[in-house]
């Protein structure tokens, strides 16, 4: 079966086999070490010096915990968005207590740095950026090294949701000064779901001294007390804990060169593909995503229709679109364990069952 959606993504043998391993004391030594050497490769791969914390809880976790660890309720914030995950990033916010300002683009477009610089000087009382690297709901990347040098300029915390982005597009996160970078097990990282990981600056830990939120489950501070001792506040998903280290052992053996280097291959060859299908990609070209390529639906075509003849006739899995995309775009994803002849037989399938659901290119 070829499980092409955004996550979660399919995992090597390896991985598998590590998730078989008998339970061990969250407590005890072989847990320490393991997880010692999980936080540190990460680390690597955040190209990060910063506090590194492996928290048990999908992405929308690690995104609930950036914002609770950072802020106090009345803060302003404001929210970059353009797309589904834009927008929930800014009702977690809202939801806490934050005065969310949403700078809104338009989907399939990419967040505009200068846009940013705009609403930051017109508003000196903000004190947060909320931004997501690579809008999964409509695969775009935003330019997030602009971005980061906009709010650098300015100051302000800047919050990163790269869940879809780590692991597989290059994000420095101590060169572009990212205070709080989010990412989950299930995406890049060849892992099943389960984990969330996180990073945090030394401004994110000024902030968390003066942040008031309610924070418990998800407090910072008592994940790094306990990352001393080698151990997690609470059960640790330990499974997915074997398996992401067996996972990192894989990745780390590639380089984080080459693993960026096979997404923009991986990507390239995905946008190309659909191209010389007759299709055309939803998002503007020049942000289209290495990790998640978008499609607009052309007249004629019924997508419901086609992910069901991907899914029952061809054994290929793709995504459909989120809110108000239902029905106008589908989505493959490429991200994690994938290569060029995963894209090339998602390809092939699409050939085939394009067709059958109303499009004849
Ligand atoms: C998948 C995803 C999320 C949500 O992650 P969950 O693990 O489903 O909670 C958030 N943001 C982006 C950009 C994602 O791709």
């Amino acid at each position: 079966m070829q499980l092409r959606i955004p996550g979660p993504t399919p995992l090597p043998d390896e991985v598998l086999q590590a998730m078989k391993r008998q339970m061990i004391n969250h407590r005890g030594p072989q847990f320490a070490e393991m997880f010692h050497e999980v936080t540190a490769t990460l680390k690597e791969m955040f190209q990060t010096k910063g506090d590194l914390l492996i928290l048990t809880g999908s992405g929308t976790g690690g995104m609930e915990a950036s914002i609770v660890n950072t802020l106090s309720p009345g803060d302003k914030v404001l929210s970059l968005s353009n797309g589904a995950f834009g927008e929930r990033f800014a009702d977690i916010a809202e939801a806490f207590g934050a005065q969310v300002e949403r700078l809104r683009f338009e989907w399939g477009r990419a967040v505009d740095p200068q846009a940013v610089r705009q609403a930051l000087s017109h508003d000196t009382g903000i004190k947060a950026v909320l931004v997501t690297h690579n809008e999964t709901s409509t695969g775009v990347t935003n330019d997030l090294a602009s971005i980061s040098a906009v709010v650098r300029e300015f100051e302000k915390l800047l919050l990163v949701d790269a869940i879809s982005s780590l692991g597989a597009i290059d994000l420095p996160v101590d060169a572009w000064g990212c205070d709080v970078v989010i990412t989950g097990s299930q995406k890049a990282w060849m892992a099943p779901p389960g984990l969330a990981m996180v990073s945090v600056s030394e401004r994110a830990w000024q902030a968390h001294a003066q942040a008031r939120m309610p924070r418990c489950y998800w407090d910072f501070a008592r994940a790094k007390r306990f990352l001393e001792k080698g151990q997690t506040p609470w059960t640790p998903a330990l499974s997915t804990i074997y398996a992401l280290a067996a996972a990192l052992e894989l990745l780390q053996r590639e380089g984080l060169k080459n693993i960026v280097a096979r997404h923009a291959r991986v990507g390239a060859k995905a946008r190309e593909g659909v191209k010389s299908l007759g299709l055309s990609l939803f998002p503007e070209d020049s942000y289209a995503s290495n990790t998640v390529t978008a499609v607009r639906a052309p007249e004629g075509l019924d997508v419901k229709r086609l992910l069901k003849s991907l899914r029952e006739e061809y054994n290929t899995i793709l995504a459909g679109g989120q809110q108000r995309l239902e029905g106008k775009i589908f989505r493959i994803g490429h991200l994690g364990y994938v290569n060029e002849d995963d894209i090339e037989a998602v390809l092939e399938a699409l050939r085939v069952a394009l067709p059958q659901a109303g499009f004849n290119g």
